[in-house]
Formats: structure tokens, C-alpha cells, sequence
């Protein structure tokens, strides 16, 4: 259940605030000139909790940070549906763990401007709480339950939210299942398509009966040392899963941190050797950016939603560099691996599907007539720059060729 979904100040004026989509013209509300939407659907969809804050943000002048205005929006909720449990919801806001006993001096100051600012932007005809109470929403904000999203295609964080459902999962280094941020079709307004954006908890394997649901609050890639004072620096707690108790994979993420021992099995040697052969057609840094994905290929879960992402990344890169059997290679695996954990109707899984039947009917192009490709992808290439972007746009395909019967 999302309690709100404010976002970032920097990015306010350039994705909808109720779909994260990313849009050259945004319609800007007219009230507050700080909500943007893609169209009416999205505004409309957004009204019940924009309101309120509408004309506050109107009477204050200017649009609070994303921590105040989540917060705003959650006692605005609270003062709407009250803040016991609704349905579908387990766990209630009320009863989620601020830790606020626990803030070292830094946190304790950061709390006390929140403070501040909130009572700054709450408007006097709204719903008043008591110190204690905003205190509460706040710290558990501060702390570790706010959960960040990313926009359309998971490239980028635009976001804060809170999901307390998701406060039952606990943490393992090396969890069984895995939380996926699905933006939702708001385009598809009455129709069978039409869903709401949500968050899901996917699992990343089999899991028996009776086996407890985990999820990894951090990223996998640190050593066992610095994951648990990571940990307990921002969860308060001393991580005793098994990855931490044996030290598991420490011994590669040293290797690769140094640079010497690398990785060895096929497919990651096999790739290193493309980025390099991709190093002159690509700049530089993207190319360093390659390597690390090859490290993650060895050390993250095989069903991680990062690698997916990342060797995502990869295969569009190599693809556009036109090393397409590679490229295909990775965007195949990426494909398996966002099946798992976004599920074949996330908005990415959908573009890395029409990504990769593209991307294969031009390997088996390449595959038939390996002049005929070169010829056609220099002739391409002639009349028009070919981007080469890390990231996949909103293009099915760059383009290269057109699709013939
Ligand atoms: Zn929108
Ligand atoms: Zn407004
Ligand atoms: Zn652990």
C-alpha cells in the first residue's frame, strides 16, 4: 500500500508526479504551479492527495522538501482514513519503529529542522497532531522505512515513499525475494490495462512452505564488513545472516576490488573481452562502467534485479556499438532475469521484450549476410548518427533497420 509518492525537488518540473513518466511538455497545476502531470488522467488520478497539499503549498508560498511533503501527505492520509489498518494493509503506520531513541547527534538535528519546516508548511485549518505524533512520522521516515522510486524505465530514483506492508519482510545479504517498484498503465483509463502503480514483492526463486520471506535492504556488492556496519549504522541491527556469518563471496569482492584476480568463468571473461574491443567505439568511462557490470555478473544473485538492469544497460550499449551478437547475448539474460523480477507486464520487461526480438532479427541478419550487415549499418550509420546511450530510450529499437516482410 503506498502511503505517498512525492518526489525530489530537482526533478519536479520534469517527470509526472502521479506516473513518473519522464515528459518534454508537463502540464503544470494551475493552483499550486508545482504539481506536473503528463494529462487530465494523470492529474485526476493524483487529486485525492494532491488537495489538500494544493493549497497549502499555495499558501506557503513554495513547495517543501520531498520529506516534509511526504510526511504532510501521510497526516493528511491519517486524517481521511484514520491511522489504523485499511484493507490490504497489515501493518499500520502508527505501529511501524521510528528508532528515534537511537538517533546519534546528526540524526537528532536533521529531525528537529524537519520538525521545523513541517510546522512551518501544515496549514492551521488542517487536522492538528501532536509533537510527539509528527515527531514519530517523521523519524520513521528518517529511518529506514521510506522507499525510494525510480521513474518509467528504473533508471533513475525521482522519489520517496513509504509501504509499511513491506516493514515485515525482514533483511537477508542474500534474500529470496525482492521488491520491484511497478510504475503502473495509467494510459489505459477503463480498460483492462489500466493499472495502478504499486509496489510488489517479488520472490527470486522456489521458496518452501514456512521458509521466511527475505528481502536485501542494501546492495550485495560491499564485503561482509562494511554490508553489517552499513547495516547497523542505518537499520540498527547486527546482520547474522548466513552470507555474513561465513563470510560468503568476500574472497572474490577483494580480488575484484584490487584489480588483479578476476572473475573467471567463460561468460565473464567472455565479456570483458568484448568491452574492450567495445572501448574505442565507446567513451571511456562507459566503458569502465562495463567492467563493474562484469564483476556484478559473478557476485550478485543470479536473480538480482540490479544485474538485470545492469546487463540491460550492457546489451543495449554493445548493441548500439553494433556488436550484436553480444548485445543480443545480454539482453536475452537480462530479459530472463526481469521476467523474475519485474514480471513480464512491468513497463521495462515490456521494452526489453521488444528489445529483444528486434535485436534478434538483426543477429539473424547479421547471421545470414555478415557484409550485407555491415554494408546496411554503415549506410545507416552515414545518414544518421546512430545515439549511443547507456540506457534504452523510448524507441523500440535504434533504428538501424526497418523491419521487412
Ligand atoms: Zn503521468
Ligand atoms: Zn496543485
Ligand atoms: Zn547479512
Amino acid at each position: 500500500m503506498i502511503l505517498s509518492l512525492p518526489f525530489f525537488f530537482s526533478l519536479t518540473h520534469l517527470v509526472c508526479h502521479t506516473c513518473f513518466k519522464r515528459h518534454e511538455k508537463l502540464h503544470r497545476c494551475g493552483q499550486c504551479k508545482f504539481a506536473h502531470y503528463c494529462d487530465r488522467t494523470c492529474q485526476k488520478d493524483a487529486w485525492v492527495n494532491h488537495k489538500s497539499e494544493c493549497s497549502a503549498i499555495k499558501k506557503h508560498g513554495k513547495a517543501p522538501n520531498e520529506n516534509i511533503r511526504l510526511a504532510a501527505r501521510i497526516m493528511w492520509r491519517i486524517d481521511r482514513e484514520g491511522g489504523g489498518l485499511t484493507e490490504g494493509c497489515f501493518v499500520s503506520i502508527d505501529s511501524l519503529q521510528n528508532h528515534v531513541e537511537h538517533f546519534g547527534e546528526e540524526e537528532k538535528k536533521e529531525l528537529r529542522i524537519d520538525l521545523e519546516s513541517f510546522l512551518e508548511f501544515w496549514p492551521s485549518e488542517s487536522k492538528q497532531f501532536g509533537m510527539q505524533y509528527i515527531s514519530h512520522i517523521l523519524g520513521v521516515q528518517i529511518n529506514c522505512n521510506g522507499f525510494t522510486l525510480s521513474d518509467q524505465r528504473g533508471l533513475q530514483a525521482v522519489g520517496v515513499g513509504i509501504f509499511p506492508n513491506l516493514c515485515l519482510v525482514n533483511h537477508d545479504c542474500w534474500p529470496n525475494c525482492t521488491v520491484i517498484f511497478n510504475n503502473g498503465n495509467h494510459e489505459a483509463v477503463r480498460s483492462l490495462f489500466h493499472t495502478q502503480m504499486r509496489i510488489e514483492l517479488r520472490a527470486l526463486g522456489k521458496i518452501s512452505v514456512g521458509e521466511e520471506l527475505t528481502v536485501s535492504y542494501i546492495d550485495f556488492l560491499n564485503v561482509t564488513e562494511d554490508r553489517r556496519q552499513q547495516l547497523k549504522k542505518q537499520y540498527y541491527f547486527d546482520c547474522t545472516c548466513e552470507h555474513c556469518q561465513k563470510g560468503i563471496k568476500d574472497d572474490l569482492k577483494l580480488a575484484a576490488k584490487e584489480g588483479e584476480e578476476k572473475p573467471s568463468q567463460d561468460v565473464v571473461k567472455d565479456i570483458i573481452q568484448l568491452s574492450k574491443d567495445t572501448l574505442e567505439k565507446i567513451d571511456k568511462a562507459r566503458s569502465e562502467g562495463s567492467y563493474h557490470e562484469v564483476v556484478k555478473l559473478k557476485l550478485y544473485h543470479p536473480n538480482n534485479a540490479q544485474l538485470g538492469m545492469a546487463l540491460m544497460r550492457a546489451g543495449v550499449t554493445h548493441w548500439h556499438a553494433g556488436l550484436i551478437e553480444a548485445g543480443h547475448g545480454m539482453i536475452c539474460k537480462a530479459y530472463a532475469i526481469l521476467l523474475v523480477t519485474h514480471g513480464p507486464t512491468h513497463p521495462i520487461t515490456k521494452d526489453l521484450e521488444a528489445m529483444r526480438i528486434q535485436s534478434e532479427m538483426e543477429l539473424r541478419m547479421f547471421q545470414q549476410n555478415e557484409f550485407m550487415y555491415y554494408k546496411m549499418r554503415e549506410a545507416a550509420l552515414q545518414n544518421q548518427q546512430i545515439q549511443i546511450l547507456p540506457e534504452p530510450t523510448n524507441e523500440i529499437s535504434p533504428g538501424i533497420f526497418q523491419k521487412k516482410q
